[in-house]
């Protein structure tokens, strides 16, 4: 059984159509890549997920229950856990407040995530907002992990950063994975996306067009899809 299952997904933005027929699996200790160019509907899809913008139909399951009717909080308590785009924080609160607000009780405590990013146990008396944007997206996630998630949602959580601090992040994730974390991920750095996926799925103009391992992803698909 999946993990999270998306069947035929359509999603609007008042009378605008953003999904027209968006279809995602993602089994349990998966990562799997949300894939597509710019404005193909990868963020609609996760904000359709966790019901930010809920979608006028199709299925979405997790954990085998059908969450589409729920309201956000309760799709988030059930163990979907976000990194939006944009990274979140609360800009007055300390980083150690951060996180232990977001704390639920499971594998990930204060003391897991201060291992996991050095750098966040190093400002851990530091407000939120003082922080760079590359520690605010580590907190971000970081946060994500303190409601241990069965399902992590990663949008776009390497963009926009210093190549050093992507680095970082990207070392994070793949422990993650060899951790058995569940993850679905979007995110524009092929070269450490890829190889860190298990699954791809491509969207064009709000519909998934292709999936497939990230070997069969040829140069020409990515050509065709993802414009590189
Ligand atoms: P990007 O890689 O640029 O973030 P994306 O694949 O995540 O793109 P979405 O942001 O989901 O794409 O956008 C899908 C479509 O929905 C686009 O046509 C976009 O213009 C439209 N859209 C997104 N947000 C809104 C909104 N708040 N109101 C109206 N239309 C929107």
């Amino acid at each position: 059984m999946s993990l999270l299952e998306i069947k035929d997904l359509e999603t609007f933005y008042g009378a605008s159509q953003a999904l027209f027929g968006v279809d995602l699996d993602v089994g349990e200790g998966e990562v799997v890549a949300l894939m597509g160019r710019n404005g193909m509907g990868k963020t609609t899809t996760i904000r359709s997920i966790m019901a930010l913008t809920p979608a006028r139909s199709g299925s979405v399951r997790y954990a085998g229950r059908d969450i589409h009717a729920m309201r956000p909080h309760r799709i988030a308590r059930l163990g979907l856990g976000l990194v939006p785009e944009g990274r979140r924080c609360f800009p007055n609160l300390t980083v150690a407040e951060n996180l232990t607000a977001a704390a639920r009780s499971g594998r990930w405590t204060l003391a897991e995530i201060n291992q996991l990013f050095p750098r966040l146990a190093e400002r851990r008396d530091q407000m939120a907002r003082t922080l760079s944007g590359g520690e605010q997206q580590m907190l971000a996630i970081g946060r994500a992990l303190m409601t241990n998630p069965g399902l992590l949602i990663l949008d776009e959580a390497t963009e926009g950063l210093a190549p050093v601090i992507r680095h970082d992040i990207w070392a994070v994730i793949r422990t993650l994975k060899q951790q058995g974390q569940s993850i679905l991920i979007v995110d524009k750095t092929l070269s450490e996306l890829l190889p860190c996926a298990d699954r791809c799925f491509v969207l064009e103009k709000g519909a998934t067009v292709w999936r497939g391992r990230p070997a069969e992803l040829t140069p020409e698909l990515q050509d065709r899809y993802l414009g590189v």
